[in-house]
């Protein structure tokens, strides 16, 4: 039986076309190592970097190629973020941080770990069943002691938007110090992303889900206003937390000022930034518009399919527009890990279940106690027979 992949929310599958291609070529002519050499192909393989750049500041509406830091993924963007926002002391003042109650791990455990020291005191703003959490809730929850925002813009547990740009713009109106950092590894390359027009500061994102690249590289979104070079220091709170060669200032102990080198020391994944150029090359804006109303039309039917069946529990939003399309689902009686089994050995179909790593969110839909949900994500490839399928097998779990 051939595999049903419905867990694009973990990470897309199949990846964008002719990205396989683009990682043979890479490896066969183009692996230098850019910064570090004068010579053509360093020189080359550095040109890759800078036009991945340029694709990835379009996607998130940067007004520069060079405020794309390019990391690992979302959790390595959030740790520069966490730990680099209260890495010097004496300028990380204040050291408020408000969290929402949707938060994934990859922000709630480095914040932890700086709560634990004692850096920061956290505040988390809690949301409604359905996961989302009023603006003014937080808004109102922001002052002058706090230094950072951070809200996960669409929630992976059950895909709940919130309102990025309402918190964005009112810290800029009212004139506050805090920086808005978001969570967009749910959202880059399924939702449209703008920094500018959303007043965020801080925008950490990974390649392999919504950009349908691999895995281990992504990026983070650094504004003048958590770092510019040549700014007041009220302007320079972001300070690297990861040293070593960057190809220039080499005789300096510390890390050169300017962006994006002074976030990313070391040789980075070439092979990794290269695929991701070819996946977000591919895939152009109407196309992946026409694929997240594809996966809301494909959730919609699920809902239908499944709705109203005896002992299960659709989970999220009650709109699929307030959403990026996955669904959450509870079946009574079940552990979700265990209906994943099921699925998975006797219907051939491949989901994600349990706390997906947000086990605050879960706690907040009231899904803690039933052990997390069962979590359906479909992808542009994916079709109504697969759904149908999907939908049968789990009416058929919830009445046997
Ligand atoms: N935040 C959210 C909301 C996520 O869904 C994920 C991935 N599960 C991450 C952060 C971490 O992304 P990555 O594993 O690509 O670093």
């Amino acid at each position: 039986m051939e595999s049903i992949y419905l867990d694009n929310a973990c990470t897309s599958f199949p990846k964008a076309p002719g990205i396989d291609q683009a990682a043979a070529m890479f490896l066969r002519e183009q692996a230098f190592n850019p910064a570090r050499g004068g010579y053509a192909g360093a020189i080359e393989t550095g040109r890759i970097l800078d036009r991945l750049r340029e694709k990835l500041a379009k996607l998130v509406g940067s007004p520069s190629p060079g405020r794309v830091v390019l990391t690992s993924g979302s959790t390595h963007a959030i740790n520069l973020c966490a730990l680099g926002m209260f890495e010097d002391c004496a300028r990380a003042k204040p050291r408020r941080v408000l969290v929402t109650s949707m938060t994934h791990n990859a922000i709630t455990r480095p914040l932890a770990r700086q709560a634990s020291r004692g850096v920061i005191e956290i505040v988390e703003i809690p949301g409604d069943t359905q996961g989302l959490i009023e603006p003014s809730a937080i808004i109102e929850a922001i002052d002058e002691r706090t230094a950072l925002v951070c809200m996960t813009h669409a929630s992976n547990v059950c895909g709940t938007i919130q309102p990025i740009g309402e918190v964005g713009r009112a810290i800029r109106e009212r004139g506050l110090p805090a920086l808005l950092l978001v969570d967009a590894a749910q959202s880059a390359g399924v939702l449209d992303l703008n920094v500018e027009r959303d007043a965020i500061d801080l925008l950490a994102f990974s390649g392999h889900k919504g950009l349908r690249g691999p895995t281990g590289i992504g990026g983070l979104f650094v504004s003048t206003r958590a770092f510019d070079e040549k700014g007041e220091p009220s302007n320079q709170r972001l300070m690297p937390v990861l040293s070593g060669g960057t190809g220039g200032n080499t005789t300096e102990p510390i890390m050169p000022g300017g962006m994006p080198k002074r976030f990313e020391p070391g040789t980075p994944n070439t092979l990794g930034a290269a695929v991701l150029l070819a996946a977000v090359e591919a895939i152009s804006d109407d196309e992946r518009a026409r694929s997240l109303a594809h996966e809301r039309a494909l959730i919609s039917r699920l809902r239908e399919r499944i709705g109203g069946t005896a002992g299960i529990r659709l989970v999220g939003a009650d709109r699929v527009e307030d959403a990026t399309p996955v669904q959450s689902i509870v079946i009574d009686g079940y552990e979700p890990t265990d209906i994943a089994t099921i699925l998975d050995q006797s219907f051939g179909i491949a989901v994600r279940a349990g706390l997906h790593c947000a086990p605050i969110a879960h706690a907040t839909l009231g899904t803690l106690e039933s052990g997390g949900t069962v979590r359906v994500s479909p992808g542009p490839h994916t079709t109504e027979q697969e759904i149908d399928h999907c939908a049968d097998a789990l009416r058929e779990i919830a009445t046997s």
